[in-house]
C-alpha cells in the first residue's frame, strides 16, 4: 500500500497523517472485553474495526505490536462470579475462551499480547505509588483516589469541563456518566466477599481505568502510537487513562486516539431489555454465515453508527456470494489467448482505489465499492472477450489484497468441501451426458438446482454458481 495513512484523531478532532514514533513500528493498544458474559455483536464490531486497522497498518508496511487487555477483574466480573458462587478465575476463564472462539469465527487476527488484568497487579500498584509520589492522589477509607484538579489537561479528550468538579467529590464505580465527573478510584479498599491483593496501598484491588494504563505502559512503553476503543470509552475510561499515565510519566501517553461508533439494532440501542441483544452465537444458531457477519460489521466506516438489521445481513451474504461466484467463474474460465476485455492497468486502478479508501481513515464502505466495481468489470469481461493472463494475475493480486485487509473473500485458501462435492456431481453429470444417460444428467441438474446451484454449459465445459 503506497498511500499514506490518515486518521481522524479524537484528541485533536482533526484528520492527521499517521507516522509512528519509531519508524516502521506501530504500538497499538486496543481496550479489550470485560469477560463477564459473551461478547455481543456491538463489542465485536469494535474488535473488527481494530482488526481492519491492524491489517491496514500491516499492509502499508508497518510492523504492529498490538495489546488487547482482558478485563478479568472489575465490578461486573466480581458480581457475576459471586452470583454463581465460583472463583473469579473459573468465571472469567469461561468467557475468555468464548471470546477467542468468537475471534476465530470472525477471522480476527491475533494481537501480540492479551494480558489479563489480574496478572499485572504489581505494575498497577507501582503506578499508583508513582502518582502518589508526585502528589496526584489521596486516601479515603482505605481506597486511593486520583485528584483530578492536580492534572490541568483533564477533560481534553472528552471535552468535559473539569471546573464543574466539586473538590473532594469522588466516585468508586468503574463506569459513570459525564455529568458525574469526579475524582476517581485507583485502588479500592478490600471489601468482604471481594477478591483482594495485599499491597503497599493496603489490601484491595485495582480500579478498571488503572488496569489499562499499567498494562499499556508495561507492554508498549510510556508513549504509544494508537489507542482505540468504542465511543463509550472516551469518558471516563480513556480520559482517566490519560490522567493516570501522563501525571505519572510527564510524557504524552498516546498520539492518536480512534473510537468506533456504536452498533444499534433496527434503529434502537441494543439492550437486553428490548430483546434485540445478539451474541455471535445467536446469529450462528439462526444459520447465518460468519463471513457475512464479518462483512456486515466491517462494511460501515467505524466513525459512523452501524444499524444492524437482518436485511443488512442478507445483503452482506449476497455481497460475499457475488465475490465467490465471480472468483469461481474466473477459475473455470481459461485465460483469453488474445488481448482480453479487461486491461491489467484497470485492475491496478481498482487496487489503488481500494487502498486509498482505507488510507482515508479506514473508509471501508468506499473500499467495498472498489471491490464491487471490479467484480462488475470482471463479469463483463467474462461475458465478452475474456480475461488474458496479464490481467488475470492482477485480479489475483487484487483479491489477495482484499483477503489480507478485509478478509471477506468467502473461500480463503483452496475450496470448501461443499465446493468439491458440487464439482464431483458436475463431473458425473458431464460423464452421464457423454454416455447419453440424460435421465441421470437431468436428475443431477435438478438436485443441484434444489440446492441453489445453477449450471451453465459453456464451450469450455460446465461451470456453476450459486443463485444470488
Ligand atoms: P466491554 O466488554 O463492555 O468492556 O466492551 C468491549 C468493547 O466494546 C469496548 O471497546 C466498548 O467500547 C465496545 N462496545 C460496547 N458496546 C458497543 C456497541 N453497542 N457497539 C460498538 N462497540 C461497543
Ligand atoms: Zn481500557
Amino acid at each position: 500500500m503506497s498511500e499514506p495513512l490518515r486518521f481522524l484523531n479524537t484528541l485533536s478532532r482533526r484528520t492527521e497523517p499517521f507516522e509512528p514514533i519509531e519508524p516502521g513500528h506501530v504500538r497499538l493498544y486496543t481496550c479489550g472485553p470485560t469477560v463477564y458474559d459473551f461478547a455481543h455483536i456491538g463489542n465485536l464490531r469494535t474488535f473488527l474495526f481494530e482488526d481492519v486497522l491492524r491489517r491496514t497498518l500491516a499492509a502499508s508496511g508497518h510492523r504492529v505490536t498490538q495489546v488487547m487487555n482482558l478485563t478479568d477483574i472489575d465490578d461486573k466480573t466480581i458480581r457475576g462470579a459471586a452470583a454463581e458462587g465460583i472463583s473469579l478465575r473459573a468465571y472469567t476463564d469461561r468467557y475468555i475462551e468464548a471470546f477467542f472462539a468468537d475471534l476465530d469465527t470472525l477471522r480476527v487476527e491475533r494481537a501480540e499480547h492479551y494480558p489479563r488484568a489480574t496478572e499485572f497487579i504489581p505494575q498497577m500498584v507501582e503506578l499508583v505509588e508513582r502518582l502518589s509520589a508526585r502528589g496526584h492522589t489521596y486516601v479515603q477509607d482505605g481506597s486511593t483516589y486520583f485528584r483530578i484538579s492536580t492534572f490541568p489537561a483533564y477533560g481534553r479528550l472528552s471535552g468535559i469541563d473539569p471546573d464543574q468538579v466539586r473538590p473532594g467529590a469522588r466516585v468508586d464505580s468503574d463506569e459513570y456518566e459525564k455529568e458525574d465527573v469526579r475524582d476517581f478510584v485507583l485502588w479500592k479498599a478490600a471489601k468482604p466477599g471481594e477478591p483482594a491483593w495485599d499491597s503497599a496501598l493496603g489490601p484491595g484491588r485495582p480500579g478498571w481505568h488503572l488496569e489499562c494504563s499499567a498494562m499499556a505502559m508495561t507492554l508498549l512503553g510510556e508513549s504509544l502510537d494508537i489507542h482505540t476503543g468504542g465511543v463509550d470509552n472516551i469518558f471516563p475510561h480513556h480520559e482517566n487513562e490519560i490522567a493516570q499515565s501522563e501525571a505519572a510519566t510527564g510524557k504524552p501517553f498516546v498520539r492518536t486516539w480512534l473510537h468506533a461508533e456504536h452498533l444499534i439494532v433496527e434503529g434502537q440501542k441494543m439492550a437486553k431489555s428490548l430483546g434485540n441483544f445478539f451474541t455471535l452465537r445467536d446469529l450462528l444458531e439462526r444459520g447465518h454465515d460468519p463471513v457475512a457477519i464479518r462483512y456486515l460489521l466491517v462494511s460501515v466506516p467505524y466513525r459512523q453508527k452501524l444499524n444492524f438489521t437482518f436485511d443488512g445481513l442478507h445483503a452482506a451474504a449476497a455481497g460475499i456470494e457475488r465475490i465467490g461466484n465471480t472468483l469461481r467463474r474466473l477459475a473455470y474460465t481459461p485465460a483469453a489467448t488474445a488481448d482480453g476485455a479487461l486491461a491489467a492497468a484497470d485492475v491496478d486502478v481498482a487496487i489503488a482505489e481500494f487502498d486509498a479508501a482505507l488510507a482515508d481513515d479506514l473508509n471501508t464502505a468506499r473500499s467495498l465499492g472498489a471491490v464491487h466495481s471490479l467484480l462488475t468489470r470482471i463479469n463483463q469481461a467474462l461475458d465478452g472477450a475474456g480475461i488474458d493472463a496479464a490481467a488475470r494475475a492482477r485480479v489475483d493480486a487484487a483479491f489477495a489484497r482484499v483477503a489480507a485487509v478485509l478478509d471477506i473473500v468467502p473461500v480463503r485458501a483452496g475450496r470448501s468441501a461443499e465446493d468439491e462435492a458440487i464439482d464431483a456431481l458436475v463431473a458425473e453429470r458431464t460423464a452421464a451426458r457423454k454416455g447419453k444417460d440424460f435421465a441421470r444428467s437431468d436428475a443431477i441438474r435438478a438436485e443441484l438446482a434444489a440446492r441453489g446451484i445453477i449450471l451453465d454449459d459453456t464451450p469450455h465445459g460446465t461451470v456453476w454458481h450459486r443463485k444470488s
